[in-house]
């Protein structure tokens, strides 16, 4: 009998016996598959919480299982692992441990928003994607994904000059991730716009990579804009009990 959903079943915890007779009926191979039994005893009761706590899981307890996320989704269609819908599942009942298995996919959502547009319960799974990856790394699962690299350099010069400059935001995140500049495609990307901009908007660009264009008065919405931030950081630490990771992880290092 095929197994409903098969590829989320771990291949540890399925058996197939090669020979085997029951009662007198070979039942060998495939007839024999099984599932093996399993306990789960480590749930973590405020996943769900600790996930909403992060901006764009708020409305994860909407969520009512359909599907839809994840037969619409852009990264699903080429990797089957990629499942949306299943790692909301395993937040709302609390499988930490099993999401964790995950870790080094989860990250992988390109933003493509079709899911958004498929829910029909407005859980956003996009955002509940973007949450968990954050959550994987405050909680010290992963490092940091090139897309939280570029957050912190979009955000960093919003605060700082109330402007974005491409070129100074590409050259950050791409010191911050490791990355050389001098790739061919961007090596082409650049020729082109020699070629095909206005000078005058080549001129302005040019200077705007050695000095950082400003808004005018920015220091007062800057100063606003910062301490929202922090509000919004002690509130996720508290949210996830990060001081008390820390303090864990100091005791167990110190013994
Ligand atoms: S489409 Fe929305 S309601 Fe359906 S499983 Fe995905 S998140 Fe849940
Ligand atoms: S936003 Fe992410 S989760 Fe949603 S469909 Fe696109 S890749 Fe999939």
């Amino acid at each position: 009998m095929p197994i409903h959903e098969k590829s989320l079943i771990r291949p540890e915890n399925i058996e197939t016996h090669e020979e085997l007779v029951i009662d007198g009926v070979d039942v060998s191979g495939h007839w024999s598959t099984f599932i093996k039994t399993r306990v789960v005893s480590d749930y973590n009761e405020s996943l769900q919480e600790e996930i909403a706590a992060l901006p764009g899981g708020e409305y994860i307890h909407r969520c009512w299982q359909c599907g839809s996320c994840t037969n619409s989704c852009t990264v699903n269609a080429i990797n089957p692992d990629f499942n949306p819908r299943y790692w909301i599942y395993l937040i709302r009942m609390g499988m930490e441990s099993e999401l964790l298995r995950d870790k080094d996919i989860i990250w992988q959502c390109v933003s493509c928003n079709k899911c958004t547009y498929a829910c029909p319960r407005d859980v956003f799974p996009e955002g509940v994607m973007k949450a968990t990856s954050h959550w994987l790394e405050k909680k010290g699962h992963t490092p940091k994904s090139p897309s939280m690299h570029f957050d912190e350099v979009f955000t960093e010069q919003i605060v700082k000059t109330g402007k974005i400059e491409e070129s100074r935001t590409i050259r950050r995140f791409f010191a911050r991730t490791g990355q050389s500049l001098m790739q061919d495609w961007m090596i082409e990307m650049v020729k082109r716009m020699l070629r095909g901009l206005p000078v005058g908007m080549l001129t302005r660009m040019g200077l705007a990579t050695f000095v950082a264009p400003r808004t005018r008065d920015w220091s007062k919405a800057s100063a606003a804009i910062q301490e929202y931030i922090d509000e919004q950081h002690e509130k996720q630490a508290h949210a996830l009990s990060l001081a008390e990771l820390v303090e864990t992880a100091r005791n167990d290092a110190a013994a």
